[in-house]
């Protein structure tokens, strides 16, 4: 992809949930926001290009088909949930991208002593990308999230966290042998897809961070 906006346009055309699940807060990342992640990694840190990356939470795999599209060598989504999962599969079909699979997985369960995590780790992604479930639904899930991520990550995490968790996502990561630096803020619009929420959409202030490790 030589444009952000030729990034944007080959993200639009895919499926999103059809029926999202509000237990695991499936959010689909919009096409503006999705490109502008990858971009971000891609123009301002030379990442994701001839990159192994791993998507946790992988959804409908738009974060995976992104960096596919950002010349990534290689992609492995995980994610949990069955029906996003067969989405997954026909939106890599669609984007024509053949350097990302998918495996089903729970990534909590990854944080446990997991046979999984350890051949996960023999993989040495360089860049580990996600947009995780924020914990509205499931305390510190959030947090596990990360804690994973900071276990396959060689080099950096680019994750949306709540900005109302700023100082603490901040410690959490240090203490995981990462920096953090926040790239943007953003009001993330939680669409009608949460057919339970009163307003039809619910903006929340969402922050853009990459994490870099300091130390191994
Ligand atoms: N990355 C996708 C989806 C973001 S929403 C996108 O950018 O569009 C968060 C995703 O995390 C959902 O797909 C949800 O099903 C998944 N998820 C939630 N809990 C999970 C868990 N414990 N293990 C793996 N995936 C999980």
């Amino acid at each position: 992809m030589r444009r952000l906006k030729d990034l944007e346009g080959a993200l639009q055309p895919l499926q999103r949930f059809s029926q999202a699940n509000p237990e695991l807060e499936q959010y689909a990342t919009s096409s503006h926001l999705a490109s502008r992640m990858l971009w971000t990694a891609l123009q301002s840190y030379q990442e994701i290009a001839d990159q192994k990356v791993c998507d946790l939470g992988s959804g409908t795999s738009v974060l995976s088909i992104a960096a596919a599209l950002c010349g990534a060598d290689y992609v492995l989504g995980i994610e949990l949930d069955e029906a996003a999962l067969a989405t997954a599969k026909e939106n890599l079909v669609e984007a024509e991208v053949d350097q990302v699979d998918i495996i089903r997985a729970d990534v909590a369960a990854l944080n446990v002593d997991s046979p999984l995590l350890e051949s996960l780790k023999r993989a040495n992604f360089d860049t580990v990308i996600m947009n995780p479930p924020f914990g509205t639904k499931k305390a510190h899930i959030d947090i596990e999230f990360l804690e994973v991520a900071s276990k396959l990550a060689g080099t950096s995490i680019y994750s949306l966290h709540k900005s109302s968790t700023r100082d603490y996502i901040e410690k959490k990561a240090n203490s995981l042998g990462f920096r953090g630096q926040v790239l943007a803020e953003m009001r993330y619009d939680l669409p009608k897809t949460m057919s339970f929420h009163k307003k039809a959409t619910l903006d929340i202030q969402v922050d853009f961070w990459r994490f870099e490790r300091i130390k191994k």
